[in-house]
């Protein structure tokens, strides 16, 4: 599978960073602003034309936009989907979602409209603001929630669930796993979702936190593209070495880390052994990118509207 980079900019020419070969390299990926340019490959001008689900072209691609923080948009085969979109708080460190990008989102405008599925990682200020998902959820009837009955929870506290809930209960799928229970597999129209809770960065502190591990596989063409989404998940083997048959029953093209995974042994070493994934990119990159991070050469997303390519085979 082959994957390219590129950058969305106001004008109508898009920078494309082409990975090209880099991909048959797992172990040595180059950070996303190092990538090979080429030149007006691409148009960054949004078709509102382009049918979903019965175009045949749109059911051949595939593409990561980032957001900011760990907030990540991913298309593949007409299928849309966001991971932890709705957040307001940066902790004085991470990226907020830039306004032009929040309001696309909310007023369904290319290329964040049509969204199926969000999927929230944990409850945390810098993951989630229950009102948001809310009044999105309110607002576009055809989209479904997958999120950690936490974060749930604060939706329900709020002055208009009550009115919606009727609506919103068909639409809502909570999880409520427990630390070291078994991994829950279920489906959304054609859209296939393991999930399981891997603790929270910090480990053993903040056991509290519901952070949940997203495995989602999307419609590809004839085939299908898998991503993983780790929320705040701490690096230490030990929460993923039990799950060792779960991570073997299904590769994944794509993960999306938190960074820190990078900046230890351990954490490589689950990302290039343990949950069979064919390539991480990072995110939850603080704004003033860590010298560590840097120097790890590793590929990352740190600019709000990057869009990572998946072209089919
Ligand atoms: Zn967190
Ligand atoms: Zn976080």
């Amino acid at each position: 599978m082959r994957i390219s980079i590129k950058t969305l900019v106001t004008s109508p020419i898009t920078k494309v960073f082409v990975l090209g070969t880099l991909l048959s390299f797992q172990s040595h990926f180059t950070r996303a602003h190092d990538l090979h340019l080429v030149e007006g490959a691409s148009s960054s001008k949004p078709s509102n034309a382009v049918q979903r689900s019965n175009s045949n072209a749109n059911d051949a691609l595939a593409s990561a936009t980032y957001l900011a923080n760990e907030g990540i948009m991913v298309e593949s085969g007409g299928v849309k989907i966001l991971f932890d979109p709705f957040f307001h708080n940066d902790y004085g460190s991470y990226q907020l979602v830039p306004e032009k990008i929040l309001s696309a989102i909310k007023q369904n405008e290319a290329p964040y409209h049509d969204i199926d599925i969000v999927f929230i990682s944990h409850a945390h200020g810098d993951h989630f603001a229950a009102q948001d998902m809310l009044d999105y959820l309110v607002t576009f009837d055809s989209v479904s929630l997958v999120a950690p009955q936490q974060a749930i929870d604060e939706m329900a506290k709020l002055a208009n669930f009550e009115k919606a809930k009727l609506s919103l209960s068909a639409r809502i799928r909570a999880i409520s796993l427990a630390y070291r229970d078994a991994p829950i597999s279920f489906n959304i129209d054609n859209v296939n979702i393991d999930a399981v809770r891997i603790p929270h960065a910090g480990w053993p502190g903040r056991a509290d936190v519901s952070n949940i591990v997203y495995r989602v596989t999307l419609p590809l063409a004839e085939a299908s593209s898998t991503y993983i989404h780790m929320g705040d998940a701490d690096p230490n083997d030990s929460h993923f070495r039990p799950l060792a048959e779960f991570w073997q029953q299904q590769k994944t093209d794509l993960a999306f880390p938190p960074y820190w995974f990078f900046l230890s042994h351990e954490g490589n070493y689950v990302l290039d052994y343990r949950i069979n994934t064919q390539r991480s990119v990072g995110v939850h990159v603080p704004i003033k990118i860590p010298q560590t991070l840097l120097n790890s050469g590793k590929a990352y997303f740190s600019t709000p509207g990057e869009v990572l390519k998946v072209s089919p085979p």
